[in-house]
């Protein structure tokens, strides 16, 4: 057996590659860069081209930095972007245009379009109508790439998502699967049945024969092509990322819970087996399938997450740094009853404001940049917790414990501030890698590298905790003050 298992990171800024050993630590990374490409306001793009180019690139770099062979790598995983949608020619394997980011917003009004089948599409697929989502993203480059449509419905093309392809192309075409995560954010799939539906596929006009099969998040899908790494190996996992982040967390039980603090925030909750609809304006999604288990999960995101952070680097000018954030909150005792609710793309769940914008509220004289700073970092932790009550109310219960990971993860005054507003323990493991690691857990239980969850759970992954210490009647006041704020947008 081998003595490693490598992940590929397929994100949205970079493509990353790294290898794990037997106790979860990280023995090397790789990381390159993929340029962003925005045609149009609002629209974003990749090269699917570069994502695999750049994706190989980085495995082979990160097998060298350890100094180890192909023959050392056990399996490989995959966690990438997720909804990014790619079209590409079966014959060349050349894709038939750029990559449709998650981002991107040019379907906006096929969405609108499609307002009355929405209650069909949430029941069968979890998910509210939403360009976010690649279904539409698929049917705006059949419609418009030249002869796409025609060649689709002759068989000649295929989609995927960012995962589909790299294995698509890491097989030499051998393997066109998609697993069960990705598929369910593609607004195609049925996430009870685990099939994809032919219902929506029809209203959208898109050729199932150009789908990906659907496939667990722990197997082995098949080889890569000894042409790539210098040997062959087994590709034996896939996750969307913040399924694989979930993972990773070793979220494995009913109503444990994660939090991503990145560019956004994604909140996502373990919830069995079964695909319960939420009530609060989440989404629901499968979190994986193992060996004939399948698990869902009900997930929430906040679009201005350390995203606010940047905005007062870069464009308001008061910060040096992300992280210097964190030294000038704590130069204040508090905000001076200042509010700043970042609706600057409009409110996601549990508000859905899409036209809301962004306001500072409560400004009296004494406020001063630290206040902002402290009032911006709050902002984040406010948003977050509507998204946790949100889930308790789905869940019946309150919740006691929340994982941490993501870049702003490290802020230790936003973390316990998060521990304070939202009343539960928050763990942020040693290793942030939580995504790839969590596509290394899925590949490595496929092989018998990890003999099961149990065996993962004993894994390096030590954490640090932050217990809720704030007075009961300061945390009503603030959260009073927060939903004064966001009435002024929703009223
Ligand atoms: P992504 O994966 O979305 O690119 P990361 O997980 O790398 O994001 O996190 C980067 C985000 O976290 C940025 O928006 C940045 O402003 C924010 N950030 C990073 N470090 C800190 C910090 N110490 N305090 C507050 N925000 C931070």
């Amino acid at each position: 057996m081998g003595k490693y298992i490598m992940s590929f990171d397929a994100g949205t800024t970079s493509e990353r590659a790294i290898i794990f050993d037997r106790s979860g630590r990280i023995v090397s990374l790789a990381q390159k860069e993929i340029k962003q490409y925005y045609p149009q306001a609002g629209w974003v793009e990749h090269d699917p081209m570069e994502l695999w180019s750049a994706q190989l690139g980085v495995a082979v770099e990160a097998m060298s930095k350890a100094g180890i062979g192909v023959e050392d790598i056990e399996a490989i995983g995959i966690t990438n972007q997720r909804e990014t949608t790619i079209v590409w020619d079966k014959e060349s394997g050349l894709p038939v245009c750029n990559a449709i980011v998650w981002q991107c917003r040019r379907t906006t009004k096929l969405c609108e379009e499609l307002a009355p089948y929405k209650d069909m599409i949430r029941e069968k697929t979890g998910l509210v109508i939403d360009p976010y989502f690649s279904a539409t993203k698929l049917k705006w480059i059949l419609d418009h790439v030249e002869g796409a449509a025609e060649k689709a419905e002759q068989g000649k093309l295929l989609f995927g998502t960012v995962e589909s392809w790299l294995i698509w192309k890491l097989t030499k075409g051998r393997v066109h699967v998609t697993d069960y995560s990705n598929a369910s954010r593609t607004m195609l799939f049925n996430i009870h049945e685990l099939k994809w539906d032919e219902e929506i596929c029809a209203l959208l006009g898109i050729p199932m024969g150009m789908l990906p099969e659907p496939v667990p998040n722990s197997t082995v899908y098949g080889e890569s092509d000894p042409a790539f790494l210098g040997g062959a190996v087994k590709i034996a996992g896939a996750a969307g990322d913040q399924q694989a982040a979930l993972f990773g967390q070793k979220c494995f039980r009913p109503g444990d819970i994660k939090n991503t603090y990145g560019t956004g925030c994604f909140l996502l909750m373990n919830i069995g087996e079964k695909a319960v609809l939420s009530k609060n304006g989440l989404v629901t999604t499968v979190a994986w399938g193992i060996g004939g288990k399948n698990v869902y999960a009900l997930e929430g995101s906040v679009f201005m997450g350390g995203a606010v952070v940047q905005w007062l680097r870069d464009e308001m000018g008061m910060l040096a740094s992300a992280p210097e954030s964190e030294e000038l909150a704590r130069k204040v005792e508090d905000t001076a009853g200042c509010y700043i609710v970042p609706a600057f793309t409009g409110l996601g769940a549990p508000y859905w404001k899409p036209e809301a914008k962004g306001i500072i509220t409560g400004l009296s004289r004494g406020v001063g940049r630290c206040h902002i700073i402290r009032a911006a970092l709050d902002s984040i932790v406010y948003q977050v917790n509507d998204l946790v009550q949100a889930m308790a109310q789905d869940a019946g219960e309150e919740l006691k414990e929340l994982k941490v990971d993501g870049g702003a993860s490290s802020n230790d005054y936003l973390m316990q501030m998060q521990a304070d507003i939202s009343k539960v323990k928050v763990y942020r493991p040693e290793c942030v890698e939580t995504t790839a690691l969590g596509a290394a857990y899925l590949a490595g239980l496929a092989v018998g590298f990890w003999k099961d969850e149990e065996d993962i759970v004993k894994c390096s992954g030590g954490s640090g905790c932050f217990e809720p210490q704030m007075e009961e009647a300061e945390r009503e006041k603030h959260i009073k003050g927060w939903s004064e704020a966001v009435a002024m947008l929703t009223r």
